[in-house]
């Protein structure tokens, strides 16, 4: 097995960056700022769409896909979106290669084969789906209409980390049209409270319900909701946005539709998504010195058996008990791997599944099958303990459910105890550089002051909390009136 992990005090992003890889979750890839996803992460992404996917079917939507190219007159038609991604998008320019003529075995674009309108790879797709959706959109009985895709989109990041900020994400990207403001303004809201759910009840991750400032608003959007978590360097994570578009897009492509009225008016729009970024946070949030820690209602594998054993004939009885655990614990939909695998020992598969974080390992050994017994060991509080056999089924379902509980529990104390009111900057400063995590304090709502702070502290504002309660008082910063508290916090 390979070497121990950088432990998180000594080396928060480090031991980070080492997780990743060794837990076989991702890498690194030839292509600058690209990932590979690796079978393991992926059975993980794969188990939060196929949970999100749900929700976002039983919240009306339905799933369509556009293409991964948009013209680059399409592009710019929503000016501020344009400006907004302009800096970080990917261009095609060409679209055949030949071979060069004076260097022989290479190949070079062909000059002959310039495209006439350049085409720019997806940052954000609302451009190709807005013009597509005007030839959807007629009347009012064709609203509301409730589309995602999943789908993968390029922002050329120049500093990037694994999952966290990649150059192409995979992510999923909720696209509608409203008859009304209020509509649009509540499905905005819809969204942003299902992608809390799923991070509180699927990933254990407690997160804040927000606003975000103007300037941290999405480019093209009116108003930007979004869910914040706190990881456990004390830097903030966005985990989530939704926006409210107002009539912007519609504008930009001439969507308009004929209300029961018989009245002409512009659609108007929501967008919203989440991204691989979630498996940063997940990490980020659960894990620990030993490896990842998944809350099972993620984990690929939510139990692994182990066998260990010295003779062939204690290999056999074990396997006939494994594989009835095995039966039994899929019977109530719990996953188990049996590692049966003898190219490894024992010590080697424990240490393996306790890197890749799975919540619940049983191992059997010679004295087990004397017994009637397995030693079940939990991945969250490292405890053991040896169970009778008849007892197994039942126990694993608690104690699954238990570590659930018990990772949002942990994330929760943490993050409620990283979060400080401040009255004044000097207040904020120290707490930003001796405790981290969020910091409540009141700010004049303008972006001189939000700019300044940032520039100082390198806090920036994550959101300003939508269940708080509204509490007038002084900026800590320039002491002038302030409608209520904001989060600041460094984020990633
Ligand atoms: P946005 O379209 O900017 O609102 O982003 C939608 C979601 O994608 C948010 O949850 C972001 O945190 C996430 N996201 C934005 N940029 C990246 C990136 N470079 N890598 C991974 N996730 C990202």
């Amino acid at each position: 097995m390979s070497k121990k992990l950088t432990s998180r005090a000594e080396d928060y992003s480090k031991w980070y960056n080492e997780l990743v890889v060794k837990a076989d979750l991702a890498e690194n890839s030839a292509v600058r700022g690209c990932m590979v996803i690796k079978p393991y992460g992926y059975a993980i992404w794969e188990k939060m769409q196929a949970e999100l996917d749900k929700m976002f079917k039983e919240t009306g939507h339905q799933n369509a896909y556009f293409p991964l190219f948009v013209p680059k007159s399409l592009f710019e038609a929503e000016e501020k979106n344009a400006e907004g991604f302009a800096k970080e998008c990917a261009v095609v320019t060409h679209y055949r290669l030949q071979n060069d003529p004076d260097k022989p075995g290479k190949l070079r674009v062909d000059p002959a084969a310039k495209l006439e309108e350049e085409l720019v790879v997806r940052p954000t797709s609302e451009a190709i789906i807005w013009n597509t959706y005007k030839g959807w959109i007629q009347s009012y009985r064709d609203l509301p209409l409730l589309i995602n895709q999943w789908a993968n989109v390029v922002r050329w990041e120049m500093r990037t980390r694994l999952f966290l900020r990649t150059a192409e994400f995979l992510w999923q990207e909720g696209h509608t049209a409203h008859a009304t403001k209020a509509e649009a303004l509540k499905e905005a809201e819809l969204m942003n409270n299902v992608y809390a759910n799923f991070a509180e009840n699927f990933m254990a991750i407690p997160v804040v319900k927000g606003v975000k400032t103007e300037s941290e608003r999405f480019a093209g959007a009116d108003e930007t909701y979004c869910i914040e978590a706190l990881m456990q360097d004390g830097k903030a994570l966005q985990a989530g946005t939704s926006h409210f578009l107002g009539q912007n897009f519609a504008k930009a492509f001439d969507v308009k539709f004929t209300s029961k009225e018989g009245k002409q008016d512009y659609v108007w729009a929501t967008s919203w998504g989440v991204s691989t970024r979630l498996m940063g946070a997940l990490i980020m949030t659960h894990s620990d010195d030993e490896g990842l820690v998944l809350p099972p209602s993620l984990a690929p594998n939510q139990v692994v058996i182990v066998p260990i054993y010295k003779t062939d004939e204690q290999f056999e009885e074990i396997s006939k008990i494994a594989n009835l655990i095995k039966s039994d614990l899929y019977a109530k939909n719990i996953s188990v791997k049996y590692d049966d695998r003898d190219t490894y020992r024992p010590g080697a598969k424990f240490a393996q599944h306790e890197l890749q974080g799975v919540p619940l390992r049983i191992a059997i050994g010679p004295k087990d099958l004397e017994k009637g017994t397995v030693e079940i060991a939990r991945r969250d509080t490292k405890t053991k303990e040896v169970i009778a056999l008849d007892n197994l089924t039942s126990t694993v379902e608690t104690l699954l459910e238990d570590i659930q509980n018990n990772l949002y529990k942990k994330a929760l104390d943490y993050r409620d105890s990283h979060i400080t009111k401040v009255e004044n900057f000097e207040e904020f400063k120290e707490t930003l550089n001796n405790k981290g995590g969020f910091i409540s304090a009141h700010w004049d709502g303008t972006i001189e002051t939000e700019d300044k702070i940032k520039e100082i502290t390198k806090a920036t504002i994550r959101c300003m909390p939508v269940d708080s309660e509204k509490e007038e008082g002084k900026c800590v910063f320039t002491g002038n009136p302030s409608k209520g508290r904001v989060l600041f916090a460094k984020a990633y």
